[in-house]
């Protein structure tokens, strides 16, 4: 019975092994044939043979139904779907309304992890995908309380995934949509803004505004503690400077500009009230700084100073306590006139109101508002935020504590 099998040109005897067994000598056949061997010699029983053949259509149909389920697969994936989400639709009995709904991030994420509710499919759909670690978990949650899939959606937009998960946690709450209309309002101070609304009777964007600039709290003694300098910090009586605070690039006011004075105060906002002055000269109309950055003990002497003279009520109303002052931060000056001995009466002021935004400057205490900065007003007080808020502060005729309850609170 000894057969010679030729492959590729190489004779090999495969007779002992072809006795041992017949079916992988068959296979081996095939490969070789397969491989274009020069020549095949085999002869095999008939019914190995009929297995064979049985083997080969099994395959070929297994390949069939690979190839076809492999472009099932990129048919959905082609959809913005991932790779495991299209295994997921493929298999679902709602596979016809998801393909319906094309390229959803929320339903793909939903779908890509164990907690997807096939009940809640639609909802997914129609829930703005944001990017949470807890996403579905959380949506879940909030639609086993009740909540419609706009409520969530107002619900995802107004905090991080820990607001979410935390704001998850309770019932199912109201007033959702009267808060969270302002986009600036915070999820995390659900709480506060009930309490607020209901102890002072403020609407809702006012109450919002008054939160976000922790002004429910007690001034002074719960104040948000401001450690770190930059451009657009808030320092008022709800905003106070950490111990640690160190104000960054001081140097001196030119003495052009003091009267004479040594004034100190931070070299970006110096270079503007430079240009502002110079531009004010140009215009006929001289200025001069009659304060700038005060250190914690200059102000601690300043307030002291007052009391002696004007006594407590004027110092409460005026005069900020130490760590509490703008001019700690080297980016507030009191400006005079040479022309006139009340700042609000020059033609300087005048100047000031229509082009102070243009150098980064705003007037930071007016009349209109000492309900939200807490001081009455104060027509010589400048400070540098730079020149894109102190636009946008002077076109909405807002406030900086305003513009920061809106755009920079965390
Ligand atoms: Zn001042």
């Amino acid at each position: 019975m000894g057969r010679v099998f030729f492959f590729t040109q190489k004779r090999l005897n495969y007779s002992i092994f072809y006795k041992k067994n017949q079916l992988l000598y068959g296979i081996l056949n095939i490969v070789g044939g397969s491989l274009k061997t020069k020549k095949v010699k085999l002869k095999l029983k008939p019914n190995v043979v009929k297995y064979l053949k049985v083997i080969g259509v099994l395959l070929l149909i297994f390949l069939v139904c690979f190839i076809f389920y492999r472009k099932q697969i990129s048919n959905i994936t082609d959809l913005g779907y991932s790779e495991i989400a299209a295994k997921k639709i493929l298999f679902d009995e709602d596979k016809e309304y998801i393909l319906t709904v094309k390229e959803n991030k929320t339903l793909n994420a939903a779908l890509e992890t164990d907690f997807y509710k096939a009940k809640y499919l639609k909802n997914y759909a129609k829930i703005n995908f944001v990017d949470h670690k807890n996403l579905i978990k959380n949506i879940n949650t909030l639609l086993d309380k009740g909540y419609s899939n706009s409520d969530v959606n107002i619900i995802l937009s107004h905090g991080d995934d820990n607001d979410v998960t935390e704001f998850s946690k309770r019932e199912r709450v109201r007033y959702l949509e009267e808060f969270y209309e302002f986009s600036y309002a915070k999820l995390k101070y659900y709480d506060r803004y009930l309490a607020y609304t209901d102890s002072t009777g403020e609407d809702e964007k006012t109450t919002v505004i008054h939160v976000n600039l922790n002004m429910d709290k007690t001034e002074y003694d719960d104040a948000v503690s401001v450690d770190k300098f930059g451009y657009d910090m808030l320092v008022n009586k709800f905003h106070a400077l950490d111990n640690g605070f160190e104000v960054v690039d001081l140097i001196s006011v030119p003495m052009d500009y003091s009267g004479g004075e040594e004034y100190k105060a931070n070299r970006v906002a110096i270079t503007a009230l430079t240009q502002m002055f110079e531009a004010a000269k140009v215009d006929g109309l001289e200025m001069v700084v009659n304060s700038a950055y005060r250190s914690y003990d200059d102000q601690l002497e300043l307030i002291e100073f007052y009391r002696k003279w004007y006594g407590d009520n004027y110092v409460n109303k005026y005069v900020a306590r130490a760590g509490y002052s703008e001019h700690q931060t080297g980016l507030a000056f009191d400006i005079g006139s040479t022309s006139s001995k009340v700042f609000a009466d020059s033609k300087e002021y005048q100047w000031m109101q229509e082009n102070c935004y243009k150098y980064g400057f705003i007037l930071r205490f007016t009349k209109k508002a000492e309900g939200i900065t807490g001081y009455k007003s104060e027509p010589w007080h400048y400070r540098y935020v730079g020149k894109e808020i102190a636009e946008y502060i002077h076109t909405h005729k807002i406030t900086f504590e305003e513009y920061y309850a809106m755009f920079l609170v965390k």
